[in-house]
């Protein structure tokens, strides 16, 4: 006896297949975009302080070199801009390896107060310049040992601590304070600078997204700290929050847990 055909069932096996293979060609082509849209970018980041390499040597080559001020004020500037260029390099490295997922999280219990002040430490000298005053709700000596990759949790910091020094005026406060609960630490980041609008707040995490676009290519940032700082901490199974009321300041905050 021949087996009766079923074509229902066939043709349904049929759609399932086309659905899948569909969702994968969408799946892909997101993918597509996505890279297509970065290189863009990257070349858009590069081609800012390249070009005023470019401008300041021309300077220079034409007679500038010979003006003992204007020598000195040009290589001022071209070292500026070469330094912009190798903080961009570094963080689209650093962006890679944590978008491929391949990023090697090494978990060892620290005590987030001594990294807390010595990321103060290293950014001393910045905040001064700008006549901003960093500082911690705790004694330095003080104990909060939470688990996680020092060196990346490092990382989350000065990203932090630097946006908010560009993002605030002088002659303001940025507070680096811990909250302890019983399994975890909230670690929070604190400035009364500019703020972010609610509808920015949602966009700020993204690659290369900025509020002002003009003001802070200035600064030179690259665009991809806080890019940065969410997927160290997903990496770490938590998420960066954010709350800010624009022309008051920002609070950035991120919860490790207790060892
Ligand atoms: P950037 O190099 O531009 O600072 P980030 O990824 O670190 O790149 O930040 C993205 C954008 O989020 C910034 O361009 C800025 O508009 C906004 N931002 C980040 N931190 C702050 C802050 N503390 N206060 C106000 N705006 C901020």
């Amino acid at each position: 006896r021949t087996e009766e055909v079923d074509f229902e069932g066939l043709s349904q096996q049929i759609s399932n297949i086309t659905e899948v293979q569909s969702k994968e060609i969408d799946y892909l082509k997101e993918r597509e975009n996505y890279r297509r849209e970065f290189l863009g970018n990257i070349s858009h980041e590069l081609k800012t302080p390249l070009f005023s390499v470019q401008g300041y040597l021309l300077t220079l080559i034409e007679g500038g070199i010979d003006d003992e001020n204007i020598r000195d004020k040009y290589l001022n500037r071209i070292n500026k801009s070469v330094d912009r260029l190798i903080y961009l390099v570094k963080d689209l490295d650093m962006i890679s390896e944590l978008e491929k997922g391949r990023i090697n999280i090494q978990n060892s219990p620290f005590n987030i107060v001594a990294l807390a002040q010595e990321v103060i430490d290293l950014l001393e000298i910045k905040a001064e310049k700008n006549d901003i005053q960093l500082t911690l709700n705790h004694p330095t000596n003080y104990q909060l040992k939470v688990m996680g990759d020092i060196e990346k949790i490092q990382q989350v910091l000065i990203n932090l601590v630097v946006n908010a020094i560009n993002y605030s005026d002088p002659n303001t406060e940025i507070k680096i304070e811990f909250q302890e609960t019983e399994e975890r630490i909230k670690i929070m980041v604190k400035d009364q600078g500019v703020g972010i609008k609610q509808e920015d707040i949602d966009r700020i995490f993204e690659r290369f997204y900025r509020v002002d676009k003009s003001r802070n290519r200035n600064q030179g940032g690259s665009g991809l700290g806080l890019a940065i700082v969410k997927h160290i901490l997903e990496a770490h199974n938590q998420r960066i929050a954010v709350q800010s009321k624009l022309g008051k300041g920002s609070n950035f905050f991120f919860h490790l847990r207790k060892v």
